[in-house]
């Protein structure tokens, strides 16, 4: 089966990736909202897998090792720091079987991933070497395992992003680097969204972009001005929420269609977002965008299901395995337009 490496694919079209395991994982039951510590890979691997194996047949075209918040960090405020390596070891190895047993038109690629660890501190040179270190050890398990490229995602500090970036450019492997900013839209150590992306191309990273965080609402408009300045490859990853200019984000995004709790709730994040979820017209919209002003590199994060991801890779031109079970509302038995669904059902439809 033919297997072409990450920039191959981006110079001849769209390369797709799926993401939003965190929720994804925990709306399954197999994960705990807040705390976000993702055991799945070392509790129940089967029920990992088989969403790997959902986004691929959704057609994604990269295997991304949920290794999301499984860093040394994490693990210890939990206290489970003696399962670090096991459970970054599980992931890609799941990650990997599923690649290496694509189903469609060509083998998928396996991506490591590494994140915002949420100890960085601007000008403090210890949580720094800390941060490098995690990244590291974490880098080296990917390509022991065999990650064929390495995801950086969901940094809100440019300067944690660009030490991502050195640590996964010290392997020769292709790199994806995405940010995640804030509500204030500027990145926690006062740099501009657009000067660290710039930054991010100028230190080599293959493909640089946005991910997490953002709707496409309140992510777009800063592809398209950081498509405008950059010559590599670009990654748009929003989540599947409707964020708006009052909250560009998630974190405070209030649930206005009339939530009927008794006890309304201070904040929707992460628990309550479902009422503004996108529908996949929505993120049908955002990629015929997003890929007409050429960013080939698309998917979901926070929020993404398959059915979401069959509609990203629709929208730019791909034909997928579950293509064949897209809606087809001519068999509707109300909606339908089939010579067999009766007058009077159909006539009823205003009323329904
Ligand atoms: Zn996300």
């Amino acid at each position: 089966m033919q297997k072409r490496d990450l920039l191959n694919r981006l110079n001849s079209g769209p390369v797709i990736c799926a993401e939003g395991f965190l929720f994804e994982i925990e709306k399954r039951g197999y994960m705990s909202s807040g705390e976000f510590v993702p055991m799945v890979s070392l509790d129940h691997p089967e029920v990992l897998e088989n969403l790997h194996k959902e986004f691929q047949h959704a057609g994604s075209d990269i295997v991304q090792a949920f290794t999301y918040n499984g860093h040394r960090e994490k693990m210890r405020v939990i206290g489970k720091e003696e399962l670090l390596e096991p459970l970054n070891r599980s992931a890609l190895r799941i990650a990997k079987n599923v690649a290496d047993n694509t189903s469609g038109e060509e083998q998928n690629l396996m991506a490591g991933n590494i994140s915002n660890s949420n100890i960085w501190k601007q000008d403090d040179k210890n949580s720094q070497l800390e941060v490098e270190k995690m990244f590291n050890e974490m880098v080296g398990w990917a390509v022991d395992e065999g990650a064929d490229m390495l995801i950086g995602e969901t940094f809100y500090y440019a300067e944690e992003a660009y030490m991502a970036l050195k640590v996964m450019k010290q392997t020769k492997l292709p790199t994806v680097i995405t940010i995640a900013p804030y509500g204030q839209n500027i990145m926690r150590d006062n740099v501009s969204i657009i000067d660290t992306c710039k930054e991010l191309e100028q230190q080599g990273g293959d493909v640089v972009g946005m991910n997490c965080h953002r709707g496409p609402n309140t992510m777009m408009p800063y592809l398209k001005e950081i498509r405008k300045v950059l010559k590599c490859h670009m990654a748009g990853l929003p989540i599947a929420y409707r964020t708006t200019n009052k909250n560009p984000t998630f974190f405070n995004l209030p649930d206005d269609n009339g939530c009927t709790c008794p006890t309304p709730h201070k904040t929707t994040f992460p628990t309550a977002l479902d009422p503004m979820q996108c529908n996949r017209y929505e993120i049908k919209n955002f990629a015929e965008e997003a890929y007409s002003i050429g960013i080939n590199y698309l998917g979901v994060c926070c929020g993404a299901n398959p059915m979401l991801i069959r509609e990203l890779a629709e929208a730019v031109g791909l034909n997928v395995p579950a293509s064949k079970y897209r809606e087809n509302m001519d068999n509707h038995y109300m909606f339908g337009i089939n010579k067999r669904i009766p007058k009077h059902i159909k006539d009823y439809r205003k009323k329904a």
